[in-house]
């Protein structure tokens, strides 16, 4: 890319084209790694390929995410250093899949006995275990990611050691109602094909069409999956991780449970007063529960208000209208979900702890979310989704656009600035707490009184308008609000923007479920009621804000690098090319800027001390025994190897090279010694 004659987006996007068009889907722009989703299987990831591109230079082989995930490998075992890959791009444009190659490039080069192998194992496994639970179908992706994920693989002397996954709010919502054309998560859908019929009676398991969360639109399959074979690999992975039989029936109980709790209906009796339609269906959610059907019956249709007098406390139950049985009916099942999710996590971190303690651990990330995506109706889940994309494209500014040009006039290099778009202003519209972003003002109408009444989607509106039009990219519109992101204008439609924020899972539920004569269940509830408490739990909003920044600073200290996803068509077919579409892509990612700043600037800068360490072996003077200045010993080096005087510059610390040629011939001298 760096090469093209002229760099402007119709330029890019022909090039990508011409190489979509002839099977070539990488592409690289300098060290970031453009991917284009081919939506067919390529015949490049084979052994042969493996060893192709292990232990060679970039440009000895065409672009390949092999080649990203060896340049990681090698930057960590040589230079000592924490690694961390970004994968961005919308949703359906390949993050998952490339993520997974990297993954299973990284489990065939780095060696290891039988420590490695398990965590190699368990880190494999558990891209379909995670994927049963947390992905669905989607209308822009058969197999959209509903959660983000970010794995860290901890190596020493170059072999697992160990692994760490950190999970990014749930799209929980989707257990209870999906849009049209798309499917609650796979794992409701393999259970309920895929199981022995036997064990499926005892769990009360049928066809989807019988259970109420899943009938919602009448969208039962999926091109190009099979829930029979996947439950299959489903189960093969819960037992790599370490879950015991008894625990997979567990698991499926509760997952069971879920769906009879949605054929739960309510009816009105008198006086705006929720009733059970139908007793029977409480005993099956109940039995499978392990709790009272009573007990169960109560909680869902009225709630405990306390009272004071004085010092005295006095509880009353309060009955629920339909509305109301139903929102905590529904809290129910997408709160045990999201805790039999956080549960998986937590036995597959477990899997992969490290055995024993070492001081000489590194580690590599790989960071996979749901993409940025805009549907016909945004919501809340929507707002996060993108919130997180922002914060990643601010990292990717950050680093590659901002960082490096100011390195150039700290290092005292001469260099013409080049404008980029900053997508800091939006990601202050939607976190800053003053003046009041998006979040604050959200959390603000929650904590008020009246947070989860009728009528506080609209004050939300109204309170946004208020304290947020300034900002150029807030606009107002008629269900709710707009933000103008980085990758596009979003509507968001306000309806459910406070209870989903405030995502109260109450006290009754946790009281209901910690009476629970399952153990498993049970203990999936550890929360100490307190509800003399006058702290409030904290928002999602707020909680997906500082996992967020959290994120970012553990990306902050690994060398970063880059892959960009394209998705080439909305159609999922494969040599289907929508240009526009495209164009749209390569505007908003930036490969422009960052094809300029490549290009005007330095492809490669290292420390001095870096640079010698690296290369020292090419000389004799400066292996193993440079006494002089580590400047002067960069300088020895270049003069050595020949490299031209204009191809690089010495800046206050560092050594900037411009073209890639010269430290291509510095590596090749290096492989021959
Ligand atoms: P989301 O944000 O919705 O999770 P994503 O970017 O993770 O989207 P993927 O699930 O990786 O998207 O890709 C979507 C689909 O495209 C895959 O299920 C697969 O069918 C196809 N696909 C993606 N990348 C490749 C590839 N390299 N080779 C073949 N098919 C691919
Ligand atoms: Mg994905």
């Amino acid at each position: 890319m760096t090469l093209l004659s002229e760099i402007k987006d119709s330029a890019i996007v022909e090039n990508l084209k011409k190489r979509f068009l002839n099977d070539w889907i990488f592409t690289y722009i300098g060290p970031v790694l453009i991917s284009v989703n081919p939506f067919k299987p390529m015949k490049y990831f084979t052994h042969k390929e493996i060893d192709l591109y292990q232990g060679a230079a970039q440009y000895e082989n065409p672009p390949h995410v092999y080649a990203l995930a060896d340049t990681m490998y090698r930057n960590m075992t040589i230079d000592n250093e924490n690694q961390c890959v970004i994968i961005s791009g919308e949703s359906g444009a390949g993050k998952t899949f490339v993520a997974k190659y990297i993954m299973s490039y990284l489990s065939q080069v780095s060696g290891g006995g039988q420590t490695a192998q398990q965590v190699k194992d368990v880190i494999l496994q558990s891209n379909p275990l995670l994927e049963a639970f947390g992905n669905a179908k989607t209308v822009r992706n058969n197999n959209s990611s509903r959660f983000g994920k970010y794995v860290e693989i901890l190596f020493d002397s170059g072999q697992p050691v160990g692994g760490k996954i950190s999970n990014f709010l749930l799209e929980k919502s989707r257990v209870v109602t999906q849009n049209p054309n798309e499917r609650g998560f796979h794992i409701f859908y393999q259970f309920c094909r895929g199981m022995p019929s036997e064990m499926r009676e005892d769990f009360g398991l049928t066809d989807p069409d019988y259970f109420n969360y899943l009938n919602l639109h009448q969208c039962y399959e999926v091109d190009g999956t099979d829930d029979v074979a996947d439950y299959a690999e489903t189960i093969t992975a819960m037992t790599t991780i370490g879950l015991i039989e008894e625990e997979q029936g567990n698991i499926v109980q509760i997952v069971a449970a879920i769906l009879h709790l949605g054929n739960i209906i309510f009816t009105e009796e008198g006086n705006d007063k929720a009733i059970v339609e139908n007793q029977e269906w409480l005993a099956f959610p109940a039995f499978l529960l392990q709790v009272e059907k009573a007990q169960l019956e109560k909680k869902l249709i009225s709630r405990v208000m306390e009272t004071r007098w004085g010092s005295k406390t006095e509880r009353l139950d309060v009955t629920s209208n339909v509305q109301q049985a139903e929102t905590t009916r529904d809290a129910l099942a997408k709160g045990l979900y999201a805790r039999l999710f956080d549960y998986l996590v937590k036995k597959t971190n477990e899997a992969m702890k490290m055995k024993t303690k070492s001081n000489g651990v590194l580690n590599l990330g790989i960071l996979d979310i749901y993409g940025f995506e805009i549907f016909q109706k945004n919501g809340f889940e929507q707002f996060c989704i993108n919130f997180v994309n922002e914060k990643l494209q601010q990292i990717f500014i950050e680093l590659t656009l901002k960082a490096e040009q100011e390195e150039y006039v700290q290092e005292g290099i001469q260099w013409t600035p080049i404008e980029y778009f900053n997508n800091a202003i939006v990601c202050q519209l939607i976190e800053e707490k003053r003046p009041p972003g998006v979040m604050a003002v959200l959390d603000d109408v929650c904590s008020s009184q009246h947070g989860v009444n009728e009528g506080a989607d609209t004050n939300l509106k109204s309170k946004l308008m208020e304290n947020c039009r300034k900002n150029q990219h807030f606009q107002d519109n008629a269900q709710g609000f707009a933000i103008h992101h980085y990758a596009g204008v979003v509507s968001y439609n306000v309806e459910g923007f406070c209870e989903r924020n405030k995502d109260v899972f109450n006290v009754d539920l946790i009281e209901l479920m910690q009476s629970s004569r399952c153990l498993f269940i049970k203990n999936l509830f550890p929360d100490v009621v307190d509800r003399s408490s006058k702290k409030r739990p904290i928002t999602a909003g707020a909680k997906i804000k500082s996992q967020a920044n959290d994120l970012v600073k553990s990306l902050m200290l690994c060398t970063p690098h880059y892959i960009r996803c394209i998705k080439p068509n909305e159609t999922k077919k494969p040599l289907d090319w929508e240009g526009v579409r495209v164009a749209h892509q390569v505007e908003y990612l930036g490969l422009k800027e960052n094809i300029r700043v490549r290009r005007a600037g330095f492809a490669y800068r290292r420390p001095f001390e870096k640079f010698l360490h690296r290369y020292a072996i090419l000389t004799k003077d400066t292996w193993n025994k440079w006494s002089g200045s580590p400047q002067n010993g960069v300088l020895h080096i270049m003069k050595s190897a020949k490299i031209r005087q204009d191809e690089f510059q010495m800046g206050q610390t560092k050594v900037f090279v411009k073209a890639p040629e010269s430290l291509f011939l510095l590596e090749e001298s290096r492989e021959k010694q």
